[in-house]
């Protein structure tokens, strides 16, 4: 059995959606390292001042992250899990991963969680960067059309109000954005394997996964 597997892939792939079923099959603990750089994100918008680089690096130095085993995410230990995933909020998050500071802090905190073993962790450099040795590297990809897609049903069930061309237009820039970075860019490991879920379920997804975990 693979016992630390890391997961990348661009926005909307649906990582976290099938890291976190195969966490649970598995035994093991999801770390959902894109809620870490939200948190940050969320940081940084909330203390209402100017953003640029320096505000982001004072507002990291002291930052405390938690992730619970129900994938809660706590930011300065008040829980944040919903508050972080508006738009705005994924937006300034690509704007954070760019600066070394945070993605050195974060990448540290990432090892640390990931050094007990038994873990999914899903994110855009775990594979290149944060755990170049996991024992299995998957990198999940889809069509932005199809991406764009799932994000819009997904808002509609939450009964947000969701346009499917301004989600496609800001997933296109945040893909470009983590690929084009200087440090850690979104990017496939050499030894991850390609896993292209434009025609495929979360189920379908979620069993290759586990096949190659060596669970079944
Ligand atoms: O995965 P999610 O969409 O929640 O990630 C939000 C943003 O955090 C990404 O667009 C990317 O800029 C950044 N990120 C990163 N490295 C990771 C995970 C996320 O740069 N390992």
């Amino acid at each position: 059995m693979k016992k630390i597997i890391a997961v990348d892939g661009p926005a909307g792939a649906g990582k976290s959606t099938v890291s976190k079923i195969c966490a649970a099959k598995l035994g093991y603990t999801y770390i959902d390292t894109g809620a870490m750089y939200r948190a940050v994100a969320l940081k940084v918008l909330q203390s209402g001042k100017p953003v640029d680089d320096s505000l982001i690096v004072d507002v990291t130095r002291d930052i405390r992250i938690e992730l619970d085993e129900s994938a809660r995410v706590f930011l300065d230990g008040r829980e944040v899990t919903t508050q972080i995933r508006t738009p705005e909020v994924s937006r300034a998050a690509s704007l954070v991963a760019k600066v070394g500071y945070v993605r050195q802090k974060l990448t540290e905190l990432q090892r640390q969680m990931a050094s007990r073993g038994n873990v999914i962790m899903d994110g855009r450099d775990i594979g290149t960067q944060v755990l170049p040795n996991a024992d299995l590297k998957i990198f999940l990809t889809a069509t932005v059309a199809e991406r764009a897609r799932r994000r819009f049903d997904e808002l509609k069930a939450k009964g947000h109000a969701a346009d499917l061309a301004q989600i496609e237009t800001e997933i296109t820039l945040r893909d470009k954005q983590d690929s084009e970075r200087e440090i850690a860019p979104l990017a496939q490991a050499e030894d991850a394997i390609l896993l292209d879920t434009t025609r495929l379920t979360i189920d379908e997804v979620v069993a290759e996964i586990l096949r190659l975990a060596g669970k079944v």
